[in-house]
């Protein structure tokens, strides 16, 4: 076997239990040995995504608390806390100041406080976390809650400025990068800035699409292509990069 075969792809977020043809979309991530993070948005969801992955070799899934859906499930909290000893991967997690979700601005920062708190107790968790229009808020919370070297924060779909993106260097984050932040002027420059030492790949799929269709695992390398360019690099480097920080977080 060749070093290149070796390097494998990574999709470090999506929601594989929420495609409607998630049979068919789970065995072709397993069968293309994509290495697969799947989020849970509710943790109603954990026991069936649970059972849907954990006897894949490629897929994960993580334990989350969506902010887009604290407003309705507030409650849920104590099933996340009850749950978490069971897996060391948690999202999807997070803050989401977006107008239709700022309503429920203060109960997602209680949740994301409480889920912060609890990850930097337990040590070893792997988060993949939310900021849609508030990165700043985000990482203010990271710095002040989730104090611990013991642990890896990935943030999933950055659109915060150069300024938040070095913040969020200098506390230890890394970056998964999406199709749709390869296509936003204010993604582009992001990407371009990144060192090569804290990227990933996601879908975030079935909710980003691409000419109409739900992304999967299986697209990551037309992902890894855009960001070669963007970063005018080639592609193994890339791949390689991104394989190699995959396993330095699981270390
Ligand atoms: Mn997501």
């Amino acid at each position: 076997m060749t070093k290149n075969t070796q390097q494998m792809l990574i999709d470090f977020h999506c929601h594989l239990d929420l495609y409607s043809d998630y049979e068919s979309v789970l065995e072709r991530t397993e069968m293309a040995q994509i290495y697969t993070l799947t989020m849970t948005t509710t943790p109603r969801a954990w026991k069936r995504n649970f059972a849907l992955t954990h006897t894949k070799k490629y897929i994960r899934a993580a334990l989350g608390l969506h902010p887009q859906v604290v407003d309705k499930c507030f409650e849920e909290l104590s099933l996340w806390k009850h749950y978490l000893c069971e897996t060391r991967y948690v999202g999807e997690v997070g803050l989401d100041a977006s107008q239709r979700y700022y309503k429920s601005f203060d109960k997602q920062k209680y949740i994301f406080r409480n889920i912060l708190e609890h990850c930097a107790a337990e040590g070893g968790k792997i988060l993949s976390v939310h900021s849609t229009k508030c990165a700043s808020t985000v990482l203010d919370m990271i710095e002040q809650y989730y104090q611990t070297d013991n642990g890896t924060i990935v943030l999933h779909w950055f659109s915060g400025n150069k300024y938040d993106m070095q913040r969020a260097l200098s506390l230890g984050c890394y970056f998964s990068i999406n199709s749709e932040m390869v296509k936003s002027n204010n993604g582009r420059n992001i990407i371009s800035k990144l060192p090569l030492t804290h990227i990933l790949t996601e879908t975030d799929g079935p909710f980003v699409k691409i000419n109409g269709k739900s992304v999967e695992p299986t697209d990551i390398p037309s992902i890894i292509n855009s960001i070669s360019q963007i970063k005018k690099e080639n592609y193994d480097i890339i791949k390689s990069n991104i394989h190699r920080n995959f396993l330095a977080i699981l270390e």
